[in-house]
């Protein structure tokens, strides 16, 4: 028998800054593991609250 394969088979993640959830992507295919925000916007403005929150 064949193995099955689905095509929307891809990874998800949730984004570490707005919690929704986010589907694998080509320009992420090098650095999957170490992408944990959705987009720039969330990459930026989880560090600014990370570098406010410290003082
Ligand atoms: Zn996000």
């Amino acid at each position: 028998m064949a193995k099955m394969r689905r095509k929307g088979d891809l990874p998800t993640k949730t984004c570490a800054h707005c919690g929704r959830p986010m589907t694998w992507r080509k320009a992420w295919a090098r650095n999957w593991d170490s992408v944990i925000y959705c987009s720039d916007r969330c990459r930026a403005a989880a560090k600014k609250e990370r570098s406010t929150a410290t003082a």
